[in-house]
């Protein structure tokens, strides 16, 4: 029975004939699971999952509308009628949960990050305007390209159509083709495809009539747009609006998508997929700006992972739809949970962008650091019961042992976890200190309650040791104890005010003014502890053993982050390796050339060096008769998202 607390949230929809079941949509996102011909197994298995956890709409992923705009190793080819047979396997998974499936139809124009073979290809675009982010000058389209490319557009809605699609989608977001033509800043012609709006629009108008007398009237057709750039040249929010309304007037299109951001500049690009920085729900005051100008309906997409607030978005009238693509990457089964007001059990999305957007932009498949099952439906999304139940012992509650605990406890063991501290999480408890990133600490509660669902029996404030094992006398052992901040011997530390991260996040460093960060991991720590620091009143340098902070983190993430850092007026010192400090001077050696780097008048050196495990429980298992499985930091130091994997891959093996 669905929950009267979202009424408008799992109302139906419909749209130019097609009822939509919902208000919850999987908004089309690159998953890199396509292969040769489009669409492949795992990406039939991703999204039947989240269509079998109650979204009513699925949109899948751009497909290119013509070979000039190859823009990935793996595009799906809408150009080709190799495309066809996935499609069609994809829309009848969709259909057989009770969702609707849209394609969308691409051309990136000038935004070209990748190769077919590592050489760069001619980009095109309407005019040969750079583009800031790729560093690509694409060549002006002859009006011979842009009219096969337009004729791509309707070809491609008429494979989806064969394929059993209901629906498609013309991605006139985040600066892409359709968007260069309509931005006057990118678009510089001065034939019928530039000038005036309506010169501008021509390309959109002309590709949507062109997808419409190729379906007929059955088949429903969107434009995603971003409702501001949000960047340097970008299109502005008036623009934009002004385009929407003239679209909506002419009555081929029938719904409109809205996002912010664009592809072209850093700036923009932070919000394709908004990171954690940027407030839940901060696109809505854009989409309810635009239903004052248009009739179509409108979906809204800008971190939504809640279902409290998608219901307020649409129940408010800001918007008749909600993205909330992360939202089920994170809990495939968001929508039915919130429809039977299981909100409780709803595993967040805590906008860390690791495993989803971090994954495709590093050029690996879509998951989650939250539910790793995402991406890897076909080996991990049904549980196989435990063939006899055991007792199993977890050392250590952070993600690793917690995971772990939840899925063997699901699978039918009995599992006890034991917590050396009082309170679960390990380093998230530390990681949600740093500025900005408090949300993060929501994964704790999410695996808290799934080793609640799952019947873990939880022991805190008990450290594992021989005699614990011995008297618990577990058939089986994961361990998961976790690390401690590195350090190695450094010359001249002893005359040196010297502190670590994590002594800096438990308020228990007295940092001076003038403060010199060595980060060697690149990650959040070195980026969130200049900023905490700085923020509290201290001149900040903050020297990277790498290209840049935040190096091994994704893109968006960093990116916001060095914004930051640079308005704060924090000094960025890269490539460098820590060798040496004493009482006023810290030294480097500049891991290019070798020359020394001193940065002089420094009172306090923060170490930001990574972890080295905890193997405390080496000794008292080495003849324990059992499987043993080390997981996470303990195995070997990484990221979050590594240990809840392994707690899966444990959880699962045990
Ligand atoms: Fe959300 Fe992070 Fe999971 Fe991406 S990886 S879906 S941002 S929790």
């Amino acid at each position: 029975m669905e929950s009267k607390q979202f009424a408008n949230l799992f109302s139906p929809i419909t749209i130019r004939g097609l009822t939509i079941k919902n208000r919850i949509v999987s908004t089309g996102h690159e998953t890199a699971m396509a292969g040769e011909g489009g669409i492949s197994e795992p990406m039939v298995a991703y999204h039947r999952a989240r269509a079998a956890g109650g979204a009513g709409l699925i949109i899948i992923e751009v497909a290119l509308v013509h070979e000039s705009g190859v823009f990935v190793r793996h595009p799906i080819p809408a150009y080709s009628d190799d495309c066809i047979p996935g499609y069609r396997r994809l829309a009848e998974a969709v259909h057989a949960e009770g969702a609707a499936i849209f394609g969308q139809l691409f051309h990136p124009g000038r935004e070209i990050i990748d190769s077919l073979d590592g050489s760069a290809p001619v980009s095109y675009a309407p005019s040969p305007v750079a583009n800031e982010r790729f560093h690509v000058m694409p060549a002006a389209m002859s009006r011979e390209l842009i009219a096969e490319v337009i004729a791509g557009f309707g070809d491609g809605a008429r494979r989806m159509q064969r394929a059993g699609l209901d629906g498609v989608e013309i991605v006139a977001s985040h600066g892409y083709l359709p968007a260069q033509f309509l931005n006057p800043r990118v678009n510089q012609r001065d034939d019928e495809y530039g000038g005036d709006l309506p010169g501008r629009l021509r390309f959109i108008r002309e590709a949507a009539a062109d997808i419409r007398a190729r379906v007929g009237d059955a088949m429903v057709l969107g434009l995603r747009i971003s409702a501001d750039d949000l960047s340097h040249q970008g299109l502005g929010d008036d623009e934009v609006t002004d385009a929407l309304a003239a679209l909506d007037g002419d009555g081929v299109i029938d719904y409109f998508s809205i996002v912010t951001g664009s592809s072209a500049t850093i700036a923009g690009s932070l919000h394709i997929v908004p990171p954690m920085l940027y407030e839940i729900g901060y696109t809505a005051p854009y989409a309810a700006a635009l239903k004052a100008r248009i009739s179509r309906p409108l979906i809204c997409t800008g971190r939504i992972n809640d279902p409290r607030i998608a219901e307020k978005i649409v129940a408010g009238g800001e918007a008749d739809l909600c993205g909330m693509t992360r939202a089920m990457i994170c809990d495939p089964e968001m929508a039915n949970k919130a429809a039977a007001g299981r909100l409780d059990d709803i595993r967040a999305c805590i906008g860390c962008n690791q495993a989803c957007i971090g994954h495709f932009l590093t050029g690996y498949p879509i998951s989650c650091i939250q539910h790793p099952e995402t991406g890897r439906e076909l080996t991990y999304a049904s549980r196989k019961p435990a063939a006899r139940r055991r007792k199993v012992l977890v050392a250590g509650g952070g993600p690793a042992g917690m995971k772990a605990a939840a899925v063997a406890a699901e699978r039918g063991h009995d599992v006890t976890l034991f917590e050396a501290s009082g309170r679960l999480g390990g380093q998230v408890k530390l990681a949600q200190l740093l500025p900005d990133r408090a949300e993060f600490g929501g994964l704790i509660p999410n695996l808290e309650r799934e080793m609640e669902l799952a019947g873990v029996t939880v022991v805190r404030n008990t450290r594992v040791d021989a005699a614990l094992i011995a008297s618990q006398a577990p058939e089986a052992v994961i361990v998961a104890t976790g690390a401690r901040p590195f350090r190695s011997p450094l010359e001249g530390a002893e005359e040196a005010h010297v502190v670590d991260a994590w002594q800096v996040l438990e308020n228990q460093a007295n940092v001076g003014a003038a403060v010199v960060i060595a980060d060697w991991r690149c990650d959040w720590i070195g980026l969130g502890l200049a900023e905490k620091l700085t923020l509290e009143g201290s001149s900040v340098r903050l020297c990277a053993n790498g290209y840049m902070p935040g190096w091994t983190i994704p893109q968006y993430v960093r990116d916001s982050w060095l914004g930051k850092l640079h308005k704060l007026g924090v000094e960025i010192i890269p490539l460098v390796r820590l060798a040496g400090a004493d009482a006023e001077s810290v030294y480097f050696q500049h891991t290019a050339s070798g020359e020394a780097v001193i940065c002089e008048n420094a009172d306090t050196l923060v170490l930001s060096l990574g972890h080295q495990s905890l193997r405390e429980l080496d000794a008292a298992l080495a003849d324990f008769p059992g499987p043993v499985h080390h997981i996470g930091d303990c195995a070997a130091p990484r990221t979050v998202e590594e240990a809840v994997l392994e707690g899966l891959k444990a959880g699962v093996a045990v």
